[in-house]
């Protein structure tokens, strides 16, 4: 094989010629591997058990509404971006964004109404009037520590392997080593939120950012603190058509690479011999391959697709799944002003919210209800006079609840809440409706569970025990995506294509 091997600023170029890759899925982190192969000159073939690219996200229409299935919060477009100047393409011909002057509407029983913006000048502003001059002098320091925990903390969690020493071998590593007390690795996130303020609805408004993760504030850590850097320092972006045009862009550029899709082809089997990656198996014929770029859920390819030969990561295998969530997409009659696109109905108590989820494997019943509404953007998601509502409450990953009894429970409790902070009944409004649960994920994407994001962070070492993006024991074998490092998201799952891929043009021989 012909390997050319450039390392420069940071940034690894290499062309393997005559590889044969196989990647199974074609979520965000399968396509981002695709592409980033592709490019490196191999021969990419990508199988997909559905009919459809993009994994979780996607999109569907459904009488005159275009709804987002999956992810409604896009963060670091740079890492979209990256992958078609990689490819010697301008992003802007193929892949377009807009970014909004609000972050969030927050709701309270009580009747408080919150809004964020992405300006810290204005969230001062506006924290001063509806909470204290005090509470509001405590957010720049937030912002300003989140950052810090961030920037970091980031090339050595997010940007790297954890798995590698190499990762380490840098004099900046020092800095991390001195900073780890103030870095909130041994509180929780509520714990860490409440140094900074007092009022519980900032607390409970800045412990919501655990669930980015699919995680509870109570468990973990502080240092997860840094995700509102993304929000409020780095800014969030709705994709112009909307965020399934993520998955659909790279599709094209991957078809563009001459990546080839075999949709509706279900891995069933992946092949070895003497600990070396030799062929994936799909509806039933034998690929032969060099490299496998999993995208799949890890504990999916252990429990599915792997050998029994292969050594099986005990820990790995036993950690916690991330939340999971029941999603109503309705199209809605009327337009509402007072919705944005992002808009938070906070629970009374989010303590008990999160322990009903950890514990119980049960939802709360008084759910915090989110509700995202692209078509305030994207006015052609909805008839004009309309609006499409996403609209999302937590839950624990599948673990057989009852979900058939649980549905109509959720449903009742969020259109009450909606009808309540509203001042109007929303249930004749509802045009039509769709709906997304645990078991419903978990058989469009082999989620173990429907969990939204791999595995959870509820622990302080989660990081460490996730799969890293190389089997190191068999040759030609990678992870990327949710559940591999470094964890969920649509921007971690990008970077953890990155990370394979890298690893991989730097070991293949
Ligand atoms: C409702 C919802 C809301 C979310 N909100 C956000 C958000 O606002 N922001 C954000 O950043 N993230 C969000 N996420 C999480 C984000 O969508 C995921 O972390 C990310 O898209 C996962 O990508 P992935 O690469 O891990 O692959 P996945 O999307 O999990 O896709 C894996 C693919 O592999 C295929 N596959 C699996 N096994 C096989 C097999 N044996 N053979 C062939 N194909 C196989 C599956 O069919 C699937 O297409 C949300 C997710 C959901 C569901």
């Amino acid at each position: 094989m012909y390997l050319v091997f450039i390392k420069m600023k940071n940034q690894t170029t290499t062309s393997i010629n005559n590889n044969r890759v196989a990647v199974v899925g074609s979520g965000i982190a399968g396509l981002s591997a695709a592409i980033r192969a592709a490019v490196a000159g191999a021969k990419v073939h990508v199988y997909e058990q559905n009919s459809y690219t993009g994994g979780k996200v996607t999109s569907f229409e459904k009488d005159g509404f275009r709804f987002d299935a999956g992810p409604s919060l896009f963060t670091l477009p740079y890492l979209v971006d990256d992958l078609f100047k990689l490819a010697g393409e301008n992003p802007r011909d193929h892949f377009n964004y807009h970014s909004h002057d609000k972050v969030c509407n927050y709701f309270w029983r009580d009747g408080t109404r919150f809004s964020m913006y992405p300006q810290l000048d204005k969230n001062i502003e506006v924290i001063s009037s509806n909470f204290s001059t005090m509470e509001a002098s405590r957010v720049a320091d937030y912002f300003s520590d989140a950052a810090k925990k961030y920037n970091l903390t980031s090339p050595y969690f997010l940007e790297n392997s954890l798995h590698k020493l190499s990762t380490f071998m840098t004099l900046d590593v020092l800095k991390v080593l001195r900073a780890i007390p103030s870095l909130g690795l041994f509180s929780s996130l509520d714990e860490e939120n409440k140094k900074y303020f007092k009022d519980p609805k900032l607390i409970q408004l800045f412990n919501r950012y655990a669930t980015y993760n699919g995680s509870s504030p109570f468990l973990t850590p502080g240092i997860m603190q840094m995700i509102t850097h993304l929000e409020h320092g780095l800014g969030t972006y709705l994709p112009r058509g909307g965020m399934h045009e993520i998955s659909q862009s790279l599709t094209k550029l991957a078809l563009k690479l001459g990546v080839e899709f075999h949709l509706g082809h279900k891995v069933e089997k992946l092949t070895s011999v003497q600990n070396k990656m030799v062929g994936v198996q799909a509806n039933g014929i034998e690929h032969p391959c060099d490299t496998v770029f999993v995208n799949s859920d890890v504990k999916h390819a252990y429990s599915h697709l792997l050998p029994p030969e292969i050594k099986r990561p005990k820990k790995t295998l036993k950690q916690e799944p991330s939340s999971s969530a029941l999603i109503f997409y309705w199209g809605i009659k009327g337009s509402f002003p007072e919705l944005d696109l992002h808009n938070i109905f906070f629970s009374d108590d989010y303590q008990k919210e999160f322990d009903a989820i950890q514990h119980n494997g049960a939802f709360w019943e008084d759910p915090t209800v989110y509700v995202n509404i692209t078509s305030k953007l994207e006015k052609t998601d909805a008839p004009i006079g309309h609006e499409n509502w996403f609209v999302m409450i937590n839950v624990p990953s599948n673990q057989g609840q009852a979900w058939d009894d649980i549905i109509p429970k959720v449903k009742k409790s969020i259109l009450d809440r909606l009808n309540q902070e509203l001042g109007i009944d929303i249930e004749p409004l509802i045009m039509t409706e769709e709906l997304l649960d645990p078991r419903s994920i978990e058989r469009k994407t082999s989620s173990v569970g429907g969990a939204l994001y791999g595995t959870s962070s509820n622990d302080r070492m989660a990081a460490f025990f996730r799969h890293p993006n190389k089997k190191s024991s068999v040759h030609g074998l990678y992870f990327c995506g949710g559940s591999a490092h470094p964890g969920g998201g649509v921007p971690l799952c990008l970077l953890s294509a990155k990370i394979a891929t890298d690893w991989w043009l730097e070991n293949d021989e």
